[in-house]
């Protein structure tokens, strides 16, 4: 279908950079008023609210066009510089024509928005604990034009005064702290106190009928300059406890920040308030000693919300977070402190992205990769837990690894032609790969003068924007160094280095320690040398002959240009006569893969290493040269039982037990899954009884139950442990609350051990958020052709049985449900649907959302593949016809063909590893 457009390009969605790039350079918007009318969001089933905009904005030319981009329901009337304008010629489905620019110039605009499901613009969520209704915003990259018409780039910073109608009863908040709260009186609408002429049925109208009680204005003040992405609403009947800091910069004047920590009001009971509000006071300390810039925006809400699509934004002065993170269930030491760091994140953003913005995301590095750096550095030194760099080592960095090595991957200043490609972009390069990098910066040019480049840049570009440029040049000007080189090697090319230690044969067997480093652009096929500072550690077995313990640890420049990437450590002994490991890269300071020698891969694979930091980084060696086809799934699976389950830290643990998962659905050759399953089963049943209570035990159990689904093997001991016979299997101290619950039922749903009608029960008893998402993969798990044709159709279609949209984690569970496969029958009939999930896949993409697209796309991508023995894996039948769509598919976004390659490259990958196996 083609519609007549009013103007050209008044449909696209995916604004380009050069689109922006004109806009910035004609524009300069000062101030956005607007007032988003929520009375009606209590109403069952309320679809749209009414929003008056206000923009002020100077064009540098006269007499041309711009637009604003709207993805609203509807415009009511548009108003430029006083004409009323006919919103049928100037109003498209994406965006909204401004002709006849004059110097200074006022446009107004009455719309209509709709409540999202998808969590992006205003998401509306009904807790099904208690019918309240909650809202909030999301919007990056650029969802703010779903709420109200906007210049939506980051470049375009102006001041916002927001103002909202809602319920007196609510909690409602916005960016700036609320400056005035009058009653409405009764039929008054949107805009009617500012003077302007009714329409107040309308708006009325369009805001629902069903009014709940006296209604509240609420103005916000002023804001600073900021970019739309980062404004923020929220209402609801949220609980929230209040704090305040009192600090500030050393040296400098005290302040007085209010806090507020937020939460839907059924899940009070488990939010630790205090805990939230102390770390926040920590993290403040933090960031005004290491910035010495005050905090900018006045006040700091924390809100933990319904239905989020990622783990929070950092809106400022309103950061919204994933409300998993309120544990309503037993949590694990090493969830409490992946919270820490993402609260440390979002504050270093307050700077680090909200206070300096790029100007567009080819430089989205230059907030996500610091955050993520200073979230790390600041959980380590402001807060009490010691395993942030290894939590950091282990999992951040896996994630780049993985990333970084997938076809589809780009230097961490990356080339964004359009919106689009923004949105694919918030991934481990520019997170992991990007923080991993910084902290190499950070070895490399010396702490001090990190943080000397970080205090510059703000106090240079606050209030505005910056580029790779511009933090190359203070670095430049910290340093005294040409940074070009490093930024080069390290920011502009992609791919992974290698390191590996060796012995110096020619210095006689007497240990001279040699670092070779090396690695590949992918984008050119070339070799490429980076500059590093490293550390090398020797770590031997100690006198006790138990552990591998550090013995000399040396630290060494490696020079880009040194002959055949060959760098000699000085000064460093190694031991002939023990079982000995070298590790170039002790303390985890750089970013690359270990290739370990044979004589230190022995050695790790039977004695524990006894250093914290150097076990992670080993450990995450291994699991490297599993998905490299070089260490076999079996031995790493014996490993990770024989050395990894101990492991003090549960963050390792944990990490170990989901490669362990991972390894036997993608690396293991079929002929060996079946037992290798089985024995990683009974282990973990052993080891709910070898420990009593704590996180191990409860790791354990979570593992035990994702495995159990998969192959079936331990159902009767959880049945046991639901039933309450924990005991009687001698497990103790195990708490098996509703998140353990539920994982047991969709285990045994999954082979056919509890009825529909149980799991109904089980919801009906406790019907919580978390219940209902559980319950809904349950049910798509269980091991009927025709349950799983239902579950395949819904998550096609984005909708459940009575046609309603599915939100995004709802979806999720649709997906993960339908993909269990309990017995081969059941594995047979998904099979069966490969052929359909091609075939709907460019429908899924223009039809869904990019979030709820990609859940779809990667969550039906079929599963566990083996390869025949002494088959070729690029003939494998799921990789051919993935290639075949790609060649049908040349012309498809651009976006949905990287989730395709990237599909078929992991499965490509345990192809490999399986035939290498296989030997
Ligand atoms: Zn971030």
């Amino acid at each position: 279908m083609t519609a007549q457009l009013p103007f050209p390009r008044a449909d696209v969605e995916n604004l380009t950079r050069e689109e922006a790039a004109q806009r910035g350079a004609l524009l300069e918007v000062t101030h956005y008023r607007v007032e988003v009318d929520l009375r009606g969001a209590p109403a069952p089933k309320a679809e749209t609210y009414p929003v008056r905009t206000r923009i002020d904005f100077a064009s540098s030319e006269v007499g041309v066009s711009t637009f604003l981009d709207h993805l609203g329901a509807s415009v009511e009337s548009l108003v430029l510089n006083g004409e009323t304008l006919d919103v049928d010629a100037h109003v498209g489905p994406a965006r909204i024509l401004l002709p006849g620019l004059r110097a200074e110039n006022t446009v107004e605009i009455r719309s209509t928005s709709r409540y999202s499901r998808s969590g992006e613009g205003l998401h509306r969520f009904v807790d099904p604990s208690d019918e309240q209704v909650y809202l909030y915003t999301q919007y990056e990259p650029a969802d703010s034009r779903r709420v109200f018409p906007v210049f939506e780039q980051p470049d375009l910073k102006a001041r916002f005064s927001f103002s909202i109608i809602g319920p007196q009863h609510w909690q409602l908040r916005s960016n700036s702290p609320a400056i005035s709260r009058m009653p409405l009186e009764s039929g008054e609408a949107a805009g009617a106190a500012k003077g302007e002429p009714a329409g107040a049925d309308d708006a009325a109208e369009a805001a629902g009928a069903a009014v709940v009680g006296p209604l509240v204005r609420v103005e916000f003040a002023e804001t600073p300059r900021m970019s739309s992405y980062i404004t923020a609403l929220l209402a609801g009947p949220y609980h929230h406890v209040e704090g305040h800091y009192r600090g500030g910069v050393p040296g400098g004047e005290t302040v007085q920040i209010p806090l507020s920590v937020l939460c839907r009001a059924s899940l009070a009971e488990h939010f630790d308030a205090d805990a939230l509000l102390e770390l926040t006071q920590r993290g403040l300390d933090f960031f005004h000693a290491e910035f010495a810039y005050p905090y900018p925006w006045g006040k700091y809400d924390q809100v933990f919300v319904p239905e989020y699509n990622l783990g929070a934004m950092e809106n400022p002065g309103l950061v919204t977070f994933t409300e998993t993170y309120v544990f309503d269930t037993a949590a694990t030491d090493a969830q409490y402190e992946t919270r820490a760091n993402t609260l440390m994140h979002e504050m270093a953003h307050m700077w680090f992205g909200d206070l300096v913005t790029m100007h567009w995301w080819d430089d989205l590095w230059l907030k996500e990769s610091f955050a993520d750096y200073m979230g790390s550095l600041a959980v380590d030194e402001a807060t009490d837990w010691t395993t942030s760099w290894i939590s950091f080592a282990n999992g951040r960095k896996a994630w780049a690894y993985v990333q970084d090595q997938l076809p589809t991957t780009h230097p961490i200043v990356a080339d964004i032609p359009d919106l689009e490609a923004a949105d694919q972009n918030f991934d481990g390069i520019t997170y992991a790969k990007g923080a991993s990098v910084l902290k190499q910066l950070a070895a490399y040019a010396g702490r001090e003068a990190f943080r000397e480049a970080a205090r510059r840049y703000f106090s240079r570009h606050a209030f505005g924007n910056a580029s790779l440029g511009d933090f190359l040049a203070v670095l430049e000007e910290v340093t005294g160094a040409n940074m070009d080189d490093w930024a080069r090697a390290w920011l502009q090319t992609a791919g992974v280095p290698v390191l590996s230690a060796e012995l110096d044969a020619a210095g006689g067997g007497a240990g001279r320690v040699l670092v070779r480093e090396q690695g590949v652009d992918p984008a050119t096929g070339e070799s490429v040398s980076r500059p590093h500072k490293i550390r090398v550690g020797v770590h031997v077995m100690d006198a006790a002959g138990e552990t591998l313990a550090l013995h000399a640890a040396q630290e060494v420049f490696l020079d880009p240009a040194a002959p055949e990437g060959l760098t000699p450590v000085p000064e460093l002994s190694v031991p002939a006569d023990r079982p000995r490991l070298l590790l170039p890269n002790e303390d985890d300071l750089t970013y690359a893969k270990l290739s370990l020698d044979p004589e230190s891969l022995a050695a790790v694979l039977t004695y524990p290493v006894a250093d914290p930091l150097a076990r992670a980084t080993v450990w995450a060696a291994l699991w490297s040269m599993v998905r490299d086809g070089e260490l076999p799934a079996r031995r790493f699976l014996a490993a990770v039982q024989q050395l990894g389950l101990g492991i003090d830290e549960i963050v390792v643990v944990q990490g170990l037990l989901r490669q362990s998962l991972t390894a036997l659905e993608r690396y293991t050759p079929a002929d060996e899954r079946p037992a290798l399953q089985r024995d990683l089963a009974a282990r973990l049943a052993a080891e709910l009884t070898r420990r009593t209570g704590g996180d191990h035990q409860r790791a354990t159990a979570r593992t035990l139950a994702t495995l159990s689904r998969r192959e079936g093997s331990q159902l009767e001991l959880l049945e046991a442990l639901l039933d309450g016979g924990a005991a009687d299997h001698g497990i103790s101290g195990l708490r098996i609350d509703e998140e353990l619950r539920w994982a047991f039922l969709q285990a045994l749903a999954a082979h056919g051990r509890v009825s529909l009608d149980q799991l109904d029960a089980e919801l009906a008893a406790k019907t919580t958020a978390r219940a209902r998402i559980a319950h809904r993969l349950a049910t798509a798990a269980r091991p009927d052709r025709r349950v799983k044709q239902a579950a395949f159709g819904q998550a096609l279609a984005g909708t459940d049985d009575s046609g309603e949209e599915l939100s995004n984690d709802h979806l999720t569970a649709t997906v993960d449900g339908f993909t269990v496969a309990g017995d081969p029958e059941t594995a047979a009939v998904i099979e069966r649907q490969t052929d359909a999930y091609f075939d709907a896949l460019t429908d899924v993409w223009e039809r869904m959302s990019q979030g709820q697209a990609t859940r779809v796309v990667s969550g039906l991508y079929p599963g566990a593949q083996d390869l025949d023995a002494g088959a070729e894996p690029t003939e494998h039948p799921l990789a051919l016809r993935t290639q075949r769509w790609l060649d049908e598919n040349a012309d498809a976004p651009a976006a949905l063909r990287r989730l395709l390659i990237e599909e078929q490259d992991q499965l490509l990958r345990g192809l490999r590893a399986q035939a290498a196996a296989q030997g």
